[in-house]
């Protein structure tokens, strides 16, 4: 019988800066007086981000989702996008929150992100967007996406806010698309407790995504348009400043921890490894167990409450499927007999502890707890 954690161990836990660094950065603030609206943590961040991530055009916010529902807005998107139902909320609902209307499209059951191959079919005359997601930091692809805007004449916008730092083909992960969303949630490997970023490909859009995150106030005679207020502060910024210093440090050790996963769980029969980017550019955001119940012979949910006994918290994720939300009943693109490998994934997959204190010797642990409730077909537990 295998012994449980005596303390909980945790899904995630956020990467925290050396507090009297931050501290002396506070100190900063409080003598200049200026928390927020454009001040010099922001613009220093700014900068800081756009090398980090080797785009040239940055722009921050108070967190990803309004980065996202703040961006397509400033694209003058109409009727429909298509999009992946194997997403976190946000994605949809800054879809939603812009009056625009998602098409489902099933994802692709190796990466699991939007099929490219099925895009095309869900094109209407009403299409004016293709919005993919990096599912765990896996790239969509990218490639063919683009060729399929291009010939239509559609906008792409990546939601990345799994693939901070990413590479895709050498490049990059900013360098596709009109525009990518990063999110810098606490959850995230790169934080700011809260707040988002914005990396877009036209220039002209910097200026019109300040006026709105800004309540579209031009100066103080005009408000030029129709804004809400999503600025990243000062604070947020000066954390982030500081989080960045360790942010290499943690792919190197979540690269370890994946390592250990890996190895431990290369051979046991029905569990898929899902997170496939390898090098030192890969996001390490998540790592992610597939569960096929014909050949574990036990289901995700099973597994998923064996691990919390033993005071592991694994999380079902992504899950519910958006598809799945009630007010999306009504659309086609949504019915479950449209979105099969979506409907079967969201079933089946396991995010598992990943952060780089995660020791391990309880990675080990944590994979004998899997190992020995793996049952063979014959019905015996190994
Ligand atoms: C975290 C996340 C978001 C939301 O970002 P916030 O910064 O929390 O608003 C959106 N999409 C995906 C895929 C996410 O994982």
């Amino acid at each position: 019988m295998l012994e449980s954690f005596d303390e909980p161990i945790p899904i995630t836990r956020p990467l925290l800066p050396n507090l009297q660094n931050v501290n002396k950065r506070m100190s900063e603030i409080w003598d200049s007086k200026w928390v927020t609206n454009n001040g010099q943590q922001q613009r220093d961040l700014q900068e800081k981000l756009k090398d980090y991530l080797a785009v040239e055009h940055l722009s921050l916010f108070t967190n990803g989702t309004m980065a996202l529902l703040l961006g397509l807005k400033s694209l003058n998107l109409t009727g429909e996008v298509i999009t992946t139902p194997f997403t976190f909320p946000a994605t949809l609902q800054a879809l939603d929150w812009n009056g625009l209307t998602p098409v489902f499209c099933d994802i692709e059951p190796n990466t699991l992100t939007i099929d490219s191959s099925k895009i095309e079919a869900l094109i209407t005359e009403k299409t004016s967007a293709i919005l993919g997601v990096h599912v765990f930091g896996n790239p969509c692809d990218v490639l063919k996406i683009q060729e399929i805007a291009d010939r239509h004449g559609l906008k792409v916008i990546y939601d990345g806010a799994h693939a901070f730092g990413s590479e895709i083909k050498g490049n990059p992960v900013g360098h596709y698309g009109d525009m990518t969303m990063f999110s810098f949630h606490a959850t995230k490997l790169f934080n700011t407790v809260e707040g988002g970023a914005l990396v877009f490909k036209d220039r002209r859009l910097a200026a019109k995504l300040n006026l709105l995150k800004n309540f579209g106030i031009a100066d103080q005679e005009e408000v030029v348009l129709s804004g809400l207020n999503a600025k990243m502060n000062e604070i947020q910024a000066a954390i982030g400043l500081e989080t960045l210093k360790l942010i290499d440090e943690e792919r190197e050790k979540r690269h370890t921890v994946k390592k250990v996963y890996e190895r431990q769980l290369a051979n046991v029969p029905g569990i898929r490894l899902l997170t496939h980017l390898e090098n030192k550019k890969s996001s390490y955001q998540y790592f992610v167990i597939e569960i096929d119940e014909r050949t574990f012979g036990r289901t995700r949910d099973w597994l998923q409450e064996k691990l919390q006994q033993h005071n592991v918290f694994a999380r079902k994720y992504f899950y519910p499927l958006c598809s799945d939300f009630t007010w999306y009943k009504h659309l086609v693109s949504a019915q479950p007999r449209n979105l099969p490998q979506a409907q079967k994934t969201v079933k089946e997959v396991l995010a598992m502890p990943y952060y780089g204190e995660l020791e391990l010797a309880s990675v080990v642990r944590i994979c004998n707890i899997i190992k020995s409730h793996h049952v063979t077909t014959s019905g015996i537990a190994l």
